[in-house]
C-alpha cells in the first residue's frame, strides 16, 4: 500500500517535495495507531516531522489506515560504502534511485520508434547535457562517431563501467541524436532485461517468428546492462544469433555492461568473443575535475529554476571533493540542496550543505583528522604544531591557522563549535571568520590559493 500512498503524496505535496523528503523514508511498521518511519538524516527527519506527518496521515487515512501520530527516527542503517567500493548501489539508492521513486521518472519521452518495443528515452540524456573529461573522454567520442549514423567503422560498440558513471545517459544520447539526424533509421535501445522479457513473452505466445523478425529489421540496436543476461541461456542464445544476425547485415550495434566482457561470468565464451571483436571502451571513475564540472552545469540549470537562489563559494568544490565517484549520488545531493534551499529561502552555504546532506557526506568521508590538518598546515608553513591552537595573533601564525580552519571546514565533516574545541576552545564565530577571511584572501592571493590546494591534495592522499 505504501506504494499507493506515495502517488497520492505526490499528488498532494508535489513532486519536488515529494522526492525530497518523503521518497527517501522507509516504513517501518503501523502498529497501535503509530507509523513509524525511518529517514537518513536528523535534519530530514526533523523537517519531515514538522511539514510533512500531516499530509502523510491524511493519505494513509484515505487508504483506511488510522493513526494517531506519525512517528520518525534516524535511520542506524550500518554505513554506506562509498560508491568505488563494493557496493556502488547501495549508496545511489539512498538518494534518489529507490525503487519507490523509480516509476515517476520525469520527462520520459514515448519510444524511439512507434512499432519498435524500445524503451523511453530519457530526455536530459542527450549530448548537450553529457560532461566531457578525462575519465569519459573515449567512451564519450566513440559515442558521437556511431551517433553520426554513417558507416559503421567498429561493431559493436561496447561501453563500461560502474554504476552512475553515464552508461545510459551516452546510450540515449546516441538515440536522440540518430533520431534528428538520420529519422531514416530505425533504432531500437532496451535494456538486456526487456530483452528477456520480450524474448520470454514471444515464446509464451508463440511468437518467437515475429520476434527474430523485428529484431533483425533494425539499423541500430542497443542494449544496456548486458551483464543481466549472463547465466540465462536461452535469452543468451537469442541474443547471440540476433547479434550475428545485425552485424552480418551491417548494422550497428551498441553494448553496455558494468564490466569489461572478459569479466563477466556465464556469458558464454563465443558470446564474449564477438563482443570483443569491436571497439571496447571504459568509463572510469569520476576525477575531482568532472564532478566539478558537472556540478557546474547542473547549476546553471537550477539556476534558471530557482532564480534568486544563492550559491555560495567553495560549496560546489566542497561537494566535488567529498562526493565518491557516482554521478547520481552527485546529482542527488545537489537536487537536494537546492530543494531544501528554496524552501527554507536560505543561500547555499557550506553549512547548509553539510547540515542537509549528513547521510551522504558520511558515506565518502576520507577521514581526515583536525589534527592532521593541523599538522600538514604548520609543516607546510614552518610553524610550531602548539601554535596552531595556541593563542598567538600575529600574522605569521594566524594565517597558517586559519587555513587549517578553512582546511578543516571543508575536509571533515565537524561543525563549526567542534572545530573550535579543537583549536584551543576557541569559539564558533571565530571559526567562521577564520574561514571567510581565507575564502576572501584566496580570491586575489594566487599563492595561499596554491598552498591550499597543496595541503589538500596532501592530506587527502
Ligand atoms: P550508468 O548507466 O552508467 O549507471 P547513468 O547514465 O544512468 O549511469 O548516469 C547516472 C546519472 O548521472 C544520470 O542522471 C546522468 O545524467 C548523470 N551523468 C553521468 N555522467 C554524466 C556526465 N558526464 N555529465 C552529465 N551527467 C552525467
Ligand atoms: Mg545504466
Amino acid at each position: 500500500t505504501w506504494g499507493r500512498v506515495c502517488d497520492e503524496l505526490q499528488k498532494s505535496v508535489g513532486k519536488n517535495n515529494f522526492l525530497t523528503w518523503i521518497a527517501p523514508l522507509k516504513v517501518i511498521e503501523v502498529e497501535d495507531g503509530i507509523a513509524a518511519f525511518e529517514a537518513p538524516t536528523k535534519f530530514m527527519r526533523d523537517w519531515v516531522q514538522r511539514n510533512f506527518s500531516e499530509a502523510i496521515q491524511n493519505e494513509l487515512r484515505k487508504f483506511g489506515i488510522i493513526v494517531e501520530r506519525i512517528d520518525l527516527r534516524v535511520s542506524t542503517a550500518p554505513m554506506i560504502r562509498p560508491a568505488n567500493s563494493a557496493n556502488p548501489v547501495a549508496q545511489a539508492t539512498t538518494v534518489s534511485n529507490s525503487p519507490r521513486i523509480a516509476s515517476i521518472k520525469p520527462r520520459l519521452a514515448q519510444t524511439q520508434d512507434d512499432d519498435l518495443p524500445g524503451a523511453p528515452l530519457d530526455q536530459r540524456f542527450t549530448f548537450d547535457t553529457f560532461v566531457v573529461g578525462k575519465p569519459n573522454e573515449l567512451a564519450h567520442a566513440a559515442a558521437r562517431r556511431v551517433a553520426e549514423g554513417g558507416v559503421v567503422t567498429f561493431n559493436p560498440l561496447f561501453l563500461y563501467g560502474g554504476v552512475g558513471l553515464g552508461k545510459t545517459h551516452l546510450m540515449h544520447a546516441i538515440a536522440h541524436e540518430l533520431q534528428t539526424k538520420r529519422p531514416d533509421l530505425r533504432v531500437l535501445y532496451l535494456s538486456a532485461e526487456q530483452f528477456m522479457y520480450r524474448f520470454v513473452q514471444a515464446l509464451r505466445e508463440r511468437q518467437i517468428m515475429d520476434f527474430k523478425e523485428m529484431f533483425r529489421s533494425v539499423d541500430v540496436l542497443m542494449v544496456d546492462d548486458v551483464q543481466f543476461i549472463a547465466g540465462k541461456d536461452s535469452t543468451q542464445e537469442e541474443f547471440f544469433h540476433t547479434f550475428n544476425a545485425l552485424v552480418d547485415q551491417g548494422k550497428q550495434i551498441v553494448i553496455s555492461a558494468d564490466r569489461a566482457p572478459g569479466e563477466i561470468k556465464e556469458l558464454e565464451e563465443r558470446i564474449k568473443s564477438r563482443l570483443q571483436c569491436g571497439l571496447v571502451v571504459d568509463l572510469h571513475p569520476t576525477d575531482y575535475e568532472l564532478r566539478l564540472g558537472i556540478l557546474q552545469t547542473k547549476t546553471e540549470n537550477y539556476r534558471l529554476q530557482y532564480p534568486g537562489l544563492m550559491i555560495a563559494d567553495g560549496v560546489l568544490e566542497f561537494l566535488a571533493h567529498r562526493i565518491s565517484t557516482n554521478v547520481r549520488v552527485l546529482e542527488g545531493a545537489l537536487t537536494r540542496l537546492f530543494a531544501f534551499a528554496s524552501l527554507v529561502g536560505r543561500e547555499i552555504t557550506l553549512d547548509l550543505a553539510q547540515e542537509c546532506l549528513t547521510d551522504i557526506l558520511r558515506t565518502s568521508d576520507r577521514k581526515v583528522t583536525i589534527e592532521e590538518i593541523q599538522r600538514k598546515v604548520a609543516e607546510h608553513y614552518n610553524v610550531r604544531l602548539a601554535d596552531m591552537i595556541g593563542p598567538k595573533r600575529v600574522r605569521t601564525i594566524a594565517r597558517p591557522r586559519q587555513v587549517a580552519m578553512y582546511l578543516s571546514k571543508q575536509l571533515t565533516t565537524r561543525s563549526l563549535p567542534d572545530i573550535g574545541r579543537r583549536f584551543g576552545g576557541r569559539d564558533h564565530t571565530t571559526i567562521m571568520h577564520g574561514i571567510r577571511k581565507i575564502e576572501e584572501l584566496k580570491g586575489d592571493d594566487r599563492q595561499l590559493a596554491e598552498d591550499i590546494d597543496l595541503l589538500r591534495r596532501l592530506l587527502e592522499n
